[in-house]
């Protein structure tokens, strides 16, 4: 039988799940827990046979309890499974590749919780839970941050004062799973070794980043100290003077919890217009909606801006790849991105664009000097994939 990995992506009120057969990258089962601690909790199961249960998971534990269930229940049997990948968002600047787990790099994970508040804590009771239902496999921490980690310091380093960076202050980047994985796939797509390409990631979905990859290898990327910075999202703003935030504090006399609050949650797209999923974004543009068409203008000249940025950093472009929810799905923000950079070598091919598929796909004119495509990000493979190399190199 071929590796099978189990990969665990633990919310602050959510279990999400796959089992991946190692050989083909063939999806064994997937399924997740959502509202872990309200009042009613929803398992939905994708195995040999599907499970759809409201339930009372008040815990993370009941959650994982709820998981092992459903597999026993509607199998497949997790029986000899190879391991089980972790999701962790922040991995700091102490992890550059994926770890194996031990009490070592739980406390780790929790020492870094104060750079990730909303999520470090949730990923490591997923993980103690976890450890404690599956006690055979290894566990294996793979980190959003990590790709980023071989950023340089003029990447990296904010202008501010050196013991500010010292305590940990500077850009780490996030998605970087999904980063991974895509610019890896662009190169494959193009039909060039990875070592020879350098790419624009564009991974836009409800939350938002660019990666600047020059050969493999991050080398900036439009993420931060934490998930905020950088393009437009659903409900982040994205990039903003940092001056505004002592100015709300003077003049609105709000609390910094507040701040931070509206500036993940209420900002960004649904700011905007009133709404952050970007299928409405755009019912609401067709109907003549002025607040939504302005949204649209400052996401997309939000993402041509770094597209310019990165273009410069690289020197040279080979390939720009669009991926996540509005990526894959949205060839009006893909044109509108891109609208107007001819000059550059980037030209859309409007018919290819404006095709429907799940499939990686190149969307530029035969002659665009920088191929621009549409690669289907898969977080989980790229989380499997480490998470494999990891416990084997273990066993070896
Ligand atoms: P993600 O965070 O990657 O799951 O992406 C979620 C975002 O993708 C939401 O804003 C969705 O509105 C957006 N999305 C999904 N399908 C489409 C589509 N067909 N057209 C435009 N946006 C889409």
């Amino acid at each position: 039988m071929t590796a099978r990995v189990l990969v665990l992506n633990c919310g602050s009120s959510s279990i999400k799940y796959r089992l991946l057969d190692m050989g083909d990258g063939e999806v064994l089962a997937s399924g997740l827990v959502e509202r872990i601690g309200e009042e009613s909790s929803l398992l939905v199961h994708r195995g040999t046979s599907r499970i759809e249960r409201p339930g009372s998971c008040a815990t993370h534990a009941e959650g994982m309890r709820a998981v092992l269930d459903a597999f026993a229940e509607a199998g497949p049997s997790l029986e000899g499974i190879t391991a089980v990948g972790h999701r962790v968002v922040h991995g700091g600047s102490r992890y550059s590749t994926p770890v194996l787990i031990d009490d070592g790099v739980e406390q780790a994970i929790e020492e870094l919780s104060p750079l990730a508040p909303l999520h470090n804590p949730a990923n490591l009771t997923g993980i103690r839970v976890a450890r404690e239902a599956f006690p055979g496999p290894p566990h294996v921490a793979v980190f959003d941050t990590a790709f980023h980690q071989t950023m340089p310091p003029a990447s990296y380093l904010y202008a501010v004062p050196r013991e500010w960076t010292d305590e940990g202050v500077r850009r780490y980047g996030f998605h970087g799973t999904s980063h991974a994985y895509v610019s890896r796939a662009a190169a494959g797509l193009a039909g060039r070794s990875l070592a020879e390409t350098n790419t624009i990631v564009l991974h836009l979905g409800n939350g938002a980043s660019a990666s600047a990859v020059r050969g493999g290898v991050c080398v900036d990327t439009s993420m931060g100290l934490t998930p905020l910075e950088g393009l437009v999202m659903g409900t982040r703003s994205g990039d903003l003077d940092p001056a505004l935030i002592p100015y709300l504090v003077r003049t609105r006399k709000m609390s910094v919890d507040e701040i931070d609050d509206a500036l993940n949650t209420r900002s960004g797209l649904l700011g905007l217009c009133g709404a952050n999923d970007m299928r409405e974004v755009w019912r609401r543009v067709d109907a003549g909606d002025a607040d939504a068409a302005e949204a649209v203008e400052v996401a997309t000249q939000r993402v041509k801006k770094y597209v310019g940025a990165y273009y410069a950093l690289l020197g040279r472009l080979d390939c720009i790849a669009f991926t996540a929810g509005v990526g894959e799905n949205d060839h009006r923000t893909r044109a509108l991105s891109l609208a107007g950079l001819h000059p550059l070598g980037i030209e859309l091919d409007p018919a290819a664009n404006a095709v429907r598929s799940a499939e990686p796909r190149t969307i530029s004119t035969p002659g665009s000097a920088v191929r621009v495509m549409v690669v289907p990000t898969n977080e989980e493979l790229e989380i499997a994939g480490q998470t494999l190399a990891v416990a084997l190199g273990q066993r070896t």
